[in-house]
């Protein structure tokens, strides 16, 4: 079996060969870039199975290179982030990181979440066992990854098609955002509820008009 290959777009020479060192003890096969145009070339060419991108690079803005990753590509993205900036983090979020650290943090935890991510990405795939969901015109097609509305392809992150997932295998009950987090994101997942909200509204605005998640005043979602 080929190793899982990780991608980090970071130019702190200490901080990038501390993680890439820790990522191979771990059986990863590691690519480092210092700059986000290099990362982006490197993801196109290497195709990772999962990105750490920190927020501050020489050439450009790490927002601008995780938006440019979700042009052409759904793979897991963990940001990272200096400033424990909440706003940072929901922008990072929108833009469809899949999870953030702040610095300074410990590589071992940077690592556990690396798997926690890989995880949950593998894991997709046999949870739908083959079974389309729908809800009005809105399909979601667990074996292709896929998600239309009346027939036309929405484009979705991991994220976001993890959480319409678990919104419509439930469809009509009441969700709270900590069961939300924790069927979708892990046990593991170390963010908060307002990480739920950021998802929910990405994933509202990309259904609005083919199926309405409500909101369920003091607990949580659900989907109609
Ligand atoms: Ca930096």
């Amino acid at each position: 079996m080929s190793k899982t290959r990780i991608l980090l777009i970071e130019d702190e020479e200490n901080i990038a060969s501390f993680v890439a060192m820790y990522l191979k003890k771990d059986g990863f096969e590691v690519d480092t870039a210092a700059t986000g145009a290099r990362g982006l070339e490197l993801a196109a060419r290497e195709q990772p199975q999962a990105v750490i991108l920190d927020l501050m690079l020489p050439d450009m803005d790490g927002f601008d290179v995780c938006r440019r990753l979700r042009r052409d590509s759904d793979v897991p993205v963990i940001m990272l982030t200096a400033r424990d900036a909440a706003t940072d983090k929901v922008v990072g979020l929108e833009l469809g990181a899949d999870d953030y650290i702040t610095k300074p943090f410990d590589p071992r935890e940077l690592v556990a979440r690396v798997k926690s991510v890989l995880r949950r990405v593998q894991g997709r795939g046999q949870a739908g066992g083959g079974v389309k969901l729908m809800a009005g015109e809105l399909t979601l097609d667990p074996d292709r990854h896929e998600v239309a509305i009346a027939g036309e392809p929405v484009k979705m992150t991991a994220k976001e098609f993890d959480l319409l997932h678990y919104l419509l295998t439930n469809r009509g009950l009441a969700l709270s955002r900590q069961q939300l987090l924790e069927h979708v994101w892990g046990y593991d997942f170390l963010g908060d509820t307002r990480t739920v909200d950021v998802h929910i509204n990405q994933v509202r605005k990309k259904i609005a008009g083919a199926a309405e998640i409500e909101t369920v005043w003091g607990m949580g979602y659900k989907l109609k």
